[in-house]
C-alpha cells in the first residue's frame, strides 16, 4: 500500500509532463472537446498523433465550464479540434481567444446553412447535434480530415486513406439507420426523449422527434408541454420514451407518470447516448457503436 502513494505522485507527474512538454512528446497531441469528436478524429490520424478528449464521457457538453488544467491543456495542444455551432456553450470566448495563439479547427464551419436546424433566427438558437444525422457528421469528418491535412501536408496519403475508409463505414450506418427507421415510421411510432437533440435524426430518417427541453439541457421543460405529449402518446399508441444518458430522468419520468395516469402503460426505455459516448469497453465507446446502440435500443423499444 505504502508503495502505492509513493508511486502514484510519480505517475501522475509522468502524465502530466507527457501534455506540459511539446518537446518530450513522442507524437503531436491533438485536443478534441468531446468524445464524439475525439472517436472522430482517431479514425482519421490512425497512429500518427495522441488524441484525448477534452470533457470526459458522460459529461453534458451545453453546461461544461473549462478548468484551469483544461486551459493548460488547450494552450499546450499541438492542436485543437472543437464542434462549434455553440454545442461547447460555456467555451466560446475561449475559442475566440485561443484563435489568436493555437491551431484551431472548428469542424462544423462548413457545413451549408440550409442543412442546419434553427429554433430562431438568433446565431446561438441553431442545433448543434449534427451528429444525430450519419451524412452531416460525415461533413464534419471531411473537414476535420482536410484540415488535418493542411495542417501536416506530410499525412497526407495516410489521413486519405483513413478518411476514405471511415467515411465508407458512416456511409454504411447511414443506410442501415434508414432501413430501420423505415419500420418504425409503418408502425406509426415515434421517438420521444427528454431534450431536443434528436431533431436531425428525426429528418435525415424520417422520423417524428418530440422532445421536452429546448436545444440545449439550460431549459427546463413546462407543464404545457407535459400534457401536450402525454395526449399524443396516448392517442398514437407510443410503445416507449427514453431516457438519455447526459441528463436528468425527472421530466421523462414524469411523462411516465401522466401515461400511466390516462390509463396508458408506457416503458420507458434507454438510456440512450445523446451528447457523449458510453464507457470506453461498452457497446457505445466509439461514435459509430453509439449510433448502432441508439438505433437498435428506439427499434426494439418501440416495436415491442
Ligand atoms: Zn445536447
Amino acid at each position: 500500500m505504502k508503495k502505492l502513494f509513493i508511486l502514484l505522485p510519480i505517475l501522475l507527474l509522468t502524465f502530466a509532463c507527457k501534455f506540459d512538454n511539446p518537446q518530450e512528446r513522442e507524437k503531436p497531441l491533438i485536443v478534441a472537446t468531446t468524445s464524439i469528436l475525439a472517436d472522430g478524429i482517431r479514425n482519421l490520424v490512425g497512429d500518427k498523433a495522441e488524441v484525448v478528449s477534452l470533457m470526459p464521457a458522460g459529461v453534458d457538453p451545453h453546461l461544461y465550464k473549462a478548468s484551469v488544467r483544461d486551459l493548460d491543456l488547450l494552450q499546450n495542444a499541438d492542436l485543437v479540434i472543437y464542434h462549434g455551432l455553440f454545442l461547447e456553450g460555456k467555451m466560446t470566448e475561449i475559442f475566440e481567444k485561443l484563435a489568436f495563439s493555437q491551431n484551431l479547427i472548428n469542424v462544423s464551419e462548413d457545413i451549408p446553412n440550409e442543412l442546419l436546424l434553427r429554433s430562431g433566427p438568433e446565431a446561438h438558437s441553431v442545433d448543434p447535434h449534427i451528429w444525430f444525422d450519419v451524412s452531416l457528421w460525415a461533413m464534419a469528418m471531411k473537414r476535420a480530415s482536410d484540415e488535418l491535412i493542411n495542417w501536416q501536408p506530410a499525412w497526407e496519403s495516410s489521413v486519405y486513406k483513413n478518411t476514405n475508409a471511415y467515411l465508407n463505414e458512416l456511409a454504411a450506418l447511414h443506410q442501415d439507420n434508414l432501413k430501420k427507421v423505415a419500420e418504425l415510421r409503418k408502425a406509426n411510432q415515434a421517438l420521444i426523449t427528454a431534450h431536443d437533440a434528436f431533431s436531425y435524426f428525426g429528418k435525415a430518417y424520417d422520423l417524428e422527434v418530440l422532445g421536452l427541453q429546448g436545444l440545449s439541457t439550460l431549459s427546463e421543460p413546462g407543464l404545457r408541454d407535459l400534457t401536450g405529449l402525454v395526449n399524443f402518446i396516448v392517442e398514437r399508441n407510443i410503445h416507449a420514451v427514453f431516457a438519455e444518458q447526459t441528463i436528468s430522468p425527472k421530466a421523462i419520468q414524469a411523462v411516465v407518470a401522466g401515461c400511466e395516469n390516462q390509463n396508458h402503460h408506457i416503458n420507458l426505455a434507454g438510456p440512450l447516448y445523446t451528447d457523449s459516448l458510453g464507457a470506453p469497453d461498452s457497446s457505445a465507446g466509439t461514435y459509430i457503436g453509439m449510433v448502432k446502440t441508439n438505433v437498435q435500443t428506439i427499434f426494439e423499444s418501440l416495436t415491442k
